[in-house]
């Protein structure tokens, strides 16, 4: 994996609100110290589409998980009025629980 990045992922950029998969997902969750990943999402959540099963469903908070394949999901606050900015930890990926 890790392999078909074609936008320039070196030093200089790294995480932020603008990161892309698992550096954004991991920056959400440790947002505002742990605050902002269970916020609801302005609107009600965004509906979209598990980037690893497939399965559609609405992401209520800044950080959700598919309810399918539990694959974990986020979006910055910047970003959070549009879908197509939800940032995909990966497969298999497990958040940093306590
Ligand atoms: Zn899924």
């Amino acid at each position: 994996m890790g392999c078909c990045t074609n936008h320039g992922d070196n030093a200089g950029r790294s995480t932020g609100p603008f990161a892309e998969g698992r550096e954004l997902v991991e920056f959400v969750y440790q947002a505002h110290g742990g605050a902002l990943r269970n916020k609801p999402l302005p609107g009600g959540g965004l509906v979209t589409v598990c980037q690893g099963c497939g399965t559609g469903f609405n992401l209520t908070t800044f950080v959700g998980k598919c309810p399918a394949c539990g694959g974990v999901h986020a979006v910055s606050p910047p970003r959070s009025n549009d879908a197509a900015n939800i940032q995909f930890a990966g497969a298999g990926y497990q958040l940093p629980e306590a």
